[in-house]
């Protein structure tokens, strides 16, 4: 595969360092608040990825993180330790804020479908093992205490802005008028690995450590939980771009220097989501989360679609009217994958020679865009039979995970499991509860939902018109 790596900034054949093994680490969620929209389009991106890497062959063994303590991510990070906030004004712990907004992520994953990673960690099961990894870069001389904090200290590593190509006379830590800079520091760039103290006083998770009673830094804990759980070499490291300064150059520097070695090959990394007053930010509260759309009519992978006709690597602004024409583009694809009929038999051989377009496409440094329109170029295709356009699609949703055959019938898949008689039935009763609602006789919508329910049907509306399936 062609994929475009941040450390090179070039478009590299992607080798994986042990044959058919990926080692894949991806960054996770804050989970202080709900995942916005933008976060989603990341965590989107990178399931695309992974499921295509999968479907070429590979095992791919995924990590992520959970960051429920330390994102405290420079000198310029304002404002109070957020999952403090979160919990007085939920009247929780921060550790059942914590479970509740990272449950609420993984749904909200579930509903785009966005496969859960093999390997999930949060940061406070890991304080041991940074603690060791702390210690270790201190027995090297690349970390060092200072006042109350422990400091990585960035002079000792050859090329500190590898991935960015920042030199320090444009380093934004502790250069805005706002920002009062940490004098404890030897380097500006330098960053706490443990505090024993910050401008938070009412940090809620504190652990003992050699160096006093604190917590870590945001940065140790994606090192600790990638080499634990992944070994000394990564083959992908994965985030949005706001990731890339400090955080991910931080776990370059930090880890190289733990291990001795270098550490990860390739960088992906996803542009934001936009809205029109710039990026969509969970501090600046300018967001849409999944909830959102859902309210109003819209099908979670629509928003799916409306990310994948576009690049990763280019800013995407979000836009209701777009979503619209998704919501229609969805609508019409759903249509006619559920026209197909799988009576005949698949071609096996015109079957393989799509995948090859598939895989050349996708290949080409994440593709999604072109990949969309093979799906229109295999329906529109006349050498091909129902049953091989239905498994070419079936093949291709694999990695783009629209559920393209789920108003097939039942489950979404077998068209011919499902009694014909039923759904002749199922059809005509929501086309009566149609009717019903339209005349605003809502007691009977609501009865023939309940009938339906009660013969195992499940009925959903969606922006596309109303859905079943058997329960
Ligand atoms: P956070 O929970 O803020 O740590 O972010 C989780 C993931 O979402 C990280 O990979 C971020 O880089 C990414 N991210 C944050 N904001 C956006 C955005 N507006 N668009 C795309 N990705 C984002
Ligand atoms: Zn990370």
């Amino acid at each position: 595969m062609q994929l475009y790596n941040t450390l090179t900034k070039t478009i590299d054949e992607f080798v994986p360092v042990d044959g058919n093994i990926i080692r894949m680490y991806t960054c996770g969620p804050t989970v202080y608040h709900y995942a916005h929209i933008g976060n989603l389009r990341s965590y989107i991106e990178e399931d695309v990825l992974e499921k295509f890497l999968r479907y070429s062959g590979y095992d791919v063994r995924r990590v992520m993180n959970i960051t429920d303590v330390g994102h405290l991510t420079s000198d310029a990070d304002t404002g109070d330790d957020k999952m403090v906030r979160s919990a007085e004004r939920e009247h929780k712990t921060v550790m059942q804020v914590a479970k509740f907004y990272t449950d609420a992520f993984f749904e909200d994953c579930r509903k785009l479908n966005i496969r859960k990673p093999d390997t999930v960690v949060p940061a406070t099961s890991m304080i041991g093992d940074l603690i060791k990894i702390i210690s270790v870069l201190m027995d090297k001389g690349y970390a060092y205490k200072a006042g109350p904090n422990v400091y990585f200290d960035t002079s000792k590593v050859q090329n500190y802005y590898c991935l960015t190509g920042h030199d320090e006379s444009k380093l934004q830590v502790g250069v805005r008028d706002d920002v009062e800079e940490d004098t404890n520091k030897r380097n500006k760039a330098d960053f706490v690995l443990w505090f024993t103290k910050s401008k938070f006083e009412d940090q809620a998770l504190k652990w003992d450590s050699p160096w006093g009673v604190g917590y870590p830094g945001w940065h140790i804990e994606c090192t600790s939980i990638a080499i634990k759980n992944l070994g000394e070499h990564l083959d992908l490291h994965c985030g949005g771009v706001d990731n890339i300064f400090p955080h991910h150059t931080n776990e370059i520097a930090q880890s190289e220097a733990y291990l001795g070695h270098p550490w990860c090959r390739h960088w992906f990394h996803v542009q934001h989501l936009n809205d029109k007053n710039g990026k969509m930010s969970k501090s600046k509260g300018n967001v849409l989360t999944v909830s959102t759309l859902e309210e109003k009519g819209y099908d979670p992978l629509v928003y799916r679609l409306f990310c994948l006709q576009s690049h990763y690597r280019k800013p995407l602004e979000f836009d209701y009217g777009v979503m619209d024409q998704m919501a229609n583009v969805y609508k019409k694809l759903l249509a006619s994958v559920a026209a197909l009929s799988d009576k005949e038999a698949v071609n096996e051989e015109q079957k393989a020679a799509w995948r090859q377009k598939f895989l050349d496409t996708m290949g080409m440094d994440l593709n999604t865009a072109s990949s969309l329109t093979l799906l229109y170029d295999v329906l529109k295709d006349p050498s091909l039979n129902d049953s091989t356009k239905l498994a070419v699609e079936e093949d291709f949703d694999q990695v783009l995970s629209l559920d393209l055959t789920k108003t097939r019938g039942a489950g979404g898949k077998a068209q011919d499991q499902v009694d014909d008689e039923l759904r002749a039935y199922v059809e005509a009763r929501i086309a009566e509860r149609k009717e019903a609602k339209k005349a605003k006789d809502f007691a009977k919508a609501d009865a023939i939902r309940e009938e339906l329910a009660g013969k195992g049907i499940v009925i959903k509306d969606t922006r596309q018109g109303t859905v079943w399936e058997k329960a």
